[in-house]
């Protein structure tokens, strides 16, 4: 075990600790070293398994609360999980998608600036914004960005998202690093409508929702859109390769003025895999493949996926981003990280988890 992973004085703070990315960090971290944790959510049935740690100590609130922030922000290392990231949401409730994407996150940027830790927050890569079809790879500190009008209030969540991101790197003495999710898929990941949640969760646990349901998956505006899918557990690696690289957040002055363009600090990085991009018609397809398999029957007992409007789906505002395709050379240049799961083991993977954990509930 190297010296870092090794020290048991260290303590991460993680917000949104019961969320789908966060139950698989706690994970890792339980398991790969000795560090200590303080997990902040309002929901912890994910982790339920660790909540007897001794090493963890977990609190049920969210940032909303001042007193909680502060206390958040005396850990050196803060990882911000916490957001509405339900797409309906976006446009049904903007204000509320707002005030959590950026009035919170940005009181936690405050208090870190402040006590000296160093922030690792979680935007995503809707901050790239209205992309077409023919747009290439999106690099972190080139690409345009391009959103629809305000009147289309799917880009409420990439706003505030994005506002927060530039409200993060003008913050003096903040020590910060920004990760930017390409579609995140595993097991944990979002709800299943109706058993425990609401509203029109991501695409994979909408597709598998109606694969166990036996209904047919809905492809929006028919499925051309374009998304690449990144396994949780590469994610997972990734923020490690993050740690490591800035030593929690002790990387020396020393070192950051001899190798300043080595530094992970004051960057925005990209976390994706471009070689699983699919439009959302062959996901659909290839899900229905796999569930056959894994349930034995022939893929022409599954219904064939249905077309809809956008706006009948979703509610007035929505609008899309055709294609997504993040450029990963900053995260392998300055961590030495590549994505490394390939899309089919990836979709089996989430898709064996769900129906283990639904297929009796639905
Ligand atoms: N989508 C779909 N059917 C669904 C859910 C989503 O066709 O049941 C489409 C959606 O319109 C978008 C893509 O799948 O083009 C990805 O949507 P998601 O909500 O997972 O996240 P996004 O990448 O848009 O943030």
């Amino acid at each position: 075990m190297n010296l870092l992973f090794n020290d048991s004085s260290i303590t991460v703070a993680i917000v949104g600790c019961g969320g789908f990315i966060g139950c698989h960090l706690l994970d890792a971290i339980l398991t790969r070293t000795k560090w200590r944790v303080f997990g902040v959510d309002l929901d912890f049935y994910r982790i339920q398994h660790r909540l007897s740690d001794e090493r963890c100590e977990f609190m049920v609130a969210d940032l909303a609360d001042k007193s909680v922030v502060e206390r958040i922000a005396k850990y050196p290392v803060v990882v911000n999980l916490a957001a509405i990231c339900t797409p309906s949401r976006y446009m049904a409730e903007a204000p509320e998608v707002i005030r959590s994407n950026y009035d919170h996150p940005a009181a936690l940027a405050d208090a870190c600036a402040k006590s000296g830790s160093w922030l690792i927050h979680f935007s995503t890569s809707e901050i790239y914004g209205r992309t077409s079809a023919d747009s290439g790879l999106l690099l972190e500190d080139e690409t345009e960005l391009t959103f629809g009008p305000v009147t289309a209030s799917r880009w409420s969540y990439a706003t505030a998202k994005l506002l927060t991101e530039r409200y993060i790197a003008g913050l003096k003495n903040l020590k910060w690093t920004v990760v930017r999710p390409f579609n995140f898929v595993g097991p944990y990941m979002d709800f299943m409508p109706g058993v425990d949640g609401s509203g029109i969760p991501r695409v994979l646990a909408n597709f598998s929702s109606a694969l166990v349901r036996g209904e047919p998956l809905k492809l929006v505006n028919g499925g051309v859109a374009k998304r690449s899918f990144t396994s949780v557990f590469d994610a997972v690696d990734f923020l490690f390769a993050l740690f490591e690289t800035g030593k929690m957040g002790r990387l020396s002055e020393a070192a950051l003025e001899n190798a300043p363009e080595k530094s992970p600090f004051s960057q925005a990085f990209n976390i994706g895999n471009p070689d699983n991009e699919l439009t959302i018609a062959e996901l659909a397809n290839k899900m229905r493949k796999i569930y056959a398999e894994i349930k034995g029957v022939s893929v022409e007992s599954i219904p064939e996926p249905q077309v809809v409007s956008g706006v009948e789906y979703y509610g007035e505002g929505y609008e899309d981003s055709m294609r997504r395709l993040p450029s990963v050379e900053k995260a392998e240049r300055l961590l030495g990280f590549k994505a490394k799961t390939p899309i089919d083991d990836v979709l089996r993977e989430s898709l064996e988890w769900f129906v283990k954990h639904y297929g009796s509930a639905s």
